[in-house]
């Protein structure tokens, strides 16, 4: 409660700065952070055990996002004037307010990104921001809100408060003017019913089960290193990454036979430098969890054609790049989310079967098609349910596009990050319309409803071909 009232009061102030001003202030946490950006990747590896390669991500993640944001702000919040039913009578503008405050409760997988930078467009947008961090990776938070002071944003603008999320992450909902949520889809489901009774608006970026479809035609020194990365990128825990492959029938063994051997060459390591190909499980009984997956799908009849084993001996929480086949419906990694570097390869007898196998989940977040036609591979994309895909790539080609929105359909969540919505989704729009000469909607002064209505109907069955309503 304090931590909210503490953010409410600077934003005031905050909101009254002009875009142009708030836009430079963040310039130079932009600036910053390009600066300090070996450090910031270490203090990533550090806090959650993540290879160098998914620090860097993490960390050219906040500043891309900042450098769209500060660039577009100006133009999306300024005033704009809207097109009216009832020319020259009527003027009619839209304004943006920010919300007020903004609550983020963040994951441990991409602390750093899904934490300030999903902050950057709310602060741009005028509001104050308090973050609740997962409780295992508050420190890059904590340092990215250091570095936003030394940028010179207002004192107690942004809040972080660290903690359970049951305790912490309610109560937060019960403060805030809007919730962005990034994490699973059982809790998100809790946040938005909390954020509902309240009626404040609520962003949910949650889980995913996403699917790789490779096409008979697919370029395998291109399927076979872009699938194995986005299986694996961040040791398996990126909500975007491929944990089903589906591989039309023609080259499934040829696929299989080059995957495997690509992964048996994946490096494993927990050094600061970009010589692991793998991050380590965020905590050993993660560890366990992934593990369990692994073991009840072979309990039950899956093989594993590499991996699946725990490797204490490189760090207390590693675990391998694991390849399974054989895998159906009685095993719990056929539809739950892994969330670690466990990947199942099916065969497909066509493209339409992969189509609908991918769509048949409770998930929509992020597919992807190989394929060397890429618009074949277009016109797939258009046909699965989530709301990105890649078209040979796994996320970083959507994830980076940055003037794109990024989220998830059905059980992935609502709204988006990155694009316009990212941005609008933390302002409240206003319409103020002004009236002149003659009222709208009704008869002028001295003339009946009746006569109005004769009017007006073949005016109406114009109007549809006016440019001016085009
Ligand atoms: P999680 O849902 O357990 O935790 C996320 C955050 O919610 C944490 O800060 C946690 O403390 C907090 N929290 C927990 N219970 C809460 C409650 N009752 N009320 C309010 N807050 C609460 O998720 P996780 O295990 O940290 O992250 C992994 C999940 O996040 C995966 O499912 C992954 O796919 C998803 N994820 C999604 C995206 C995306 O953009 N779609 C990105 C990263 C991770």
């Amino acid at each position: 409660e304090r931590a909210v009232a503490r953010s409410r009061e600077a934003q005031a102030d905050w909101q009254a700065l002009s875009v142009a001003t708030r836009s430079r202030l963040l310039a130079r946490f932009h600036d910053l952070l390009i600066d300090r950006a070996e450090e910031a990747m270490d203090l990533a590896q550090f806090e959650a055990g993540k290879a160098r390669s998914s620090a860097f991500e993490e960390v050219f993640d906040v500043v891309a996002t900042t450098r769209y944001y500060i660039n577009v702000a100006p133009r999306l919040l300024r005033e704009r004037r809207r097109s009216v039913s009832f020319p020259i009578l009527t003027s009619a503008s839209e304004l943006r307010h920010p919300h007020g405050v903004v609550g983020f409760i963040t994951p441990w997988n991409f602390p750093f990104n899904l934490g300030i930078g999903d902050a950057i467009p709310a602060l741009l947008a005028g509001n104050g921001v308090v973050i609740k961090p997962d409780e295992k990776t508050p420190f890059t938070t904590l340092y990215s809100v250091d570095l936003l002071a030394e940028a010179g944003l207002p004192e107690g603008l942004v809040q972080v408060v660290t903690g359970e999320g049951e305790v912490v992450g309610a109560a937060l909902v019960d403060e805030v003017d809007y919730v962005m949520f990034t994490g699973s889809t059982a809790v998100g489901r809790s946040v938005a019913e909390r954020a509902g009774r309240r009626l404040i608006g609520a962003s949910m970026e949650l889980g995913g089960k996403n699917a790789a479809i490779v096409l008979r035609d697919a370029d395998l020194s291109v399927a076979v290193p872009g699938v194995a990365r986005s299986a694996f990128a961040n040791g398996g825990q990126i909500c975007v990454g491929m944990e089903r492959i589906y591989v039309e029938e023609p080259l499934l063994d040829a696929f299989t036979r080059r995957f495997v051997d690509y992964v048996d060459g994946l490096r494993l390591s927990a050094a600061y430098d970009f010589t692991s190909d793998l991050s380590s499980m965020i905590t050993t009984g993660h560890a366990e969890a992934v593990h369990a997956h692994v073991e009840d799908a072979v309990g039950k009849g899956a093989s594993i054609l590499t991996g699946g084993k725990p490797r204490p001996d490189i760090g207390p929480a590693f675990y391998e790049p694991t390849v399974l086949v054989g895998v159906d419906e009685s095993m719990a990694l056929c539809r739950t989310e892994t969330f670690g570097p466990v990947v199942s390869i099916y065969g497909v007898a066509s493209a339409d079967e992969a189509v609908h196998a991918a769509n048949d989940s409770e998930f929509g977040l992020n597919h992807s098609v190989w394929t060397r036609d890429a618009r074949r591979g277009r016109e797939l994309a258009a046909r699965l349910q989530a709301g990105t895909v890649g078209v040979n790539d796994g996320y970083a080609a959507t994830w980076s596009a940055y003037d794109a929105p990024m989220g998830g359909v059905k059980g992935s969540g609502l709204s988006r990050r990155h694009g316009t919505v990212g941005l609008l989704k933390y302002t409240e729009p206003q319409t103020i319309a002004t009236q002149r000469l003659l009222p709208a909607f009704a008869p002028p002064p001295g003339m009946s409803f009746d006569r109005y209505v004769e009017l007006v109907r073949p005016l109406l069955k114009l109007a549809r071909h006016l440019p001016f309503y085009k």
